[in-house]
């Protein structure tokens, strides 16, 4: 797969039709449940089903991840859960990275006791790792990488390529990277998911989710599925989320710079004892990232030496960064991870982790970054 046209225009302007729209500079929104019988040779007939607002933002989020179609849905566990149904078939098996988004393994864990179906849970950074757990019933392949937690990276050419000779299918949640910055489709992969509500929403104003591919059989099969179950995006929401696209690869150019000077500070910062930042020169899978992602966007944790409970307290320090559980929105956040034995134990070994600690995330905003390393550094002169 490629990318036909450069990011920048897709978000701009692809799908733009001014004569349909009274030269209107932005699409009106068909908020509407029905579309009169008469009138169905256009194709809607209810907005369950398809709706042109949720259509426009299908199109351009599957021509940015360089897909032939896109299916939106009421939210990105929504998405991912859309995924994994269309491959829960009886006495399936589903490989799955550790350090996924938490819902996935809840999911996964949920299903596995609820239906004949199992899944094996891996670390990922090995491609022969995945090898080895592949079975003769093993349908899906599901990555996230950058994955949760620690941002830890999966060779997206080689497993889908160790799938494709197994008739196995991919699919990865991008939300991290977001598509400016990796198009998994263009490694082989099958399916892309997005959360909406981190960097493509980019407001913190919205919930939604997407799940793009390039097999127009399966697409047909995803659109099928969410008139089934129902979890649709809401045009006014849908209309949020192409505004938003809008501005997508100029936000993402401020949350990498941004974020490549905070990680840079914080690397060598006496109170941080590590960044996980994919980023930086020295996480461990930095040539991997170099070879599939064109950026970084803002995400990263940290560790450092203090205790849970003296670390909450220096999170109240903070003027810049509130606390707060989600991320890639304009504004810097910050949250305690619960961080413990069992991660460190998850943890690749190549990622040093040593004496006890918590890990922070840090979601770097649009805000002056020398005010938001100020920040920072006065918070964590407060730790021991
Ligand atoms: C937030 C998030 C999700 C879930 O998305 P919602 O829109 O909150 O349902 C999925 N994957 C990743 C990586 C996320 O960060």
């Amino acid at each position: 797969m490629k990318k036909h046209l450069a990011s920048e225009d897709i978000c701009t302007h692809l799908g733009d039709e001014y004569d349909r729209y009274l030269g209107a500079i932005i699409p009106p929104i068909f908020q509407n449940t029905l579309f009169t019988h008469k009138h169905t040779d256009h194709g809607y007939a209810y907005s369950r089903i398809s709706n042109p607002t949720i259509e426009l933002a299908e199109k351009k989020l599957a021509a940015l991840e360089a897909g032939n179609w896109a299916v939106c849905y009421s939210s990105g566990v929504a998405a991912i859960s859309a995924v994994i149904a269309y491959f829960a078939a009886n006495e399936s098996h589903i490989i799955c990275i550790k350090n996924t988004y938490g819902r996935v393994n809840q999911l996964l864990e949920h299903y596995s006791r609820k239906f004949q179906i199992s899944t094996t849970f891996v670390e990922g950074n090995d491609p022969a790792e995945i090898k080895a757990a592949i079975r003769p019933e093993t349908k899906l392949i599901y990555l996230e990488s950058p994955s949760s937690l620690v941002y830890q990276m999966q060779d997206l050419e080689a497993i889908a390529c160790i799938a494709k000779s197994h008739d196995i299918y991919t699919a990865i949640d991008n939300t991290w990277a977001s598509p400016i910055f990796q198009n998994p489709l263009c490694f082989g992969i099958d399916l892309v998911i997005h959360s909406l509500s981190k960097y493509i929403g980019g407001h913190s104003d919205l919930i939604g989710g997407v799940v793009i591919g390039a097999d127009m059989e399966m697409g047909t099969g995803f659109h099928e599925e969410r008139a089934m179950f129902g979890a649709v995006m809401d045009p006014h929401l849908s209309w949020m989320v192409t505004r938003s696209i809008r501005t997508l690869p100029v936000r993402m150019k401020q949350h990498q710079e941004n974020a490549l000077r905070v990680a840079s500070f914080l690397e060598g910062h006496p109170k941080v004892s590590q960044v996980f930042y994919p980023g930086l020169a020295s996480h461990p899978q930095y040539e991997l990232g170099l070879k599939q992602m064109s950026g970084y966007s803002g995400v990263m944790s940290i560790a450092v030496s203090g205790e849970p409970e003296q670390v909450a307290k220096m999170l109240k320090q903070l003027q810049y960064f509130e606390v707060g559980s989600s991320w890639g929105g304009f504004e810097s956040l910050i949250a305690l991870l619960p961080f413990n034995e069992k991660l460190a134990g998850e943890m690749n070994e190549t990622i040093s982790v040593s004496a006890p600690k918590s890990l922070l995330r840090i979601s770097v905003g649009l805000e002056n970054v020398q005010s938001l390393i100020n920040d920072l550094d006065r918070a964590l002169h407060t730790l021991d």
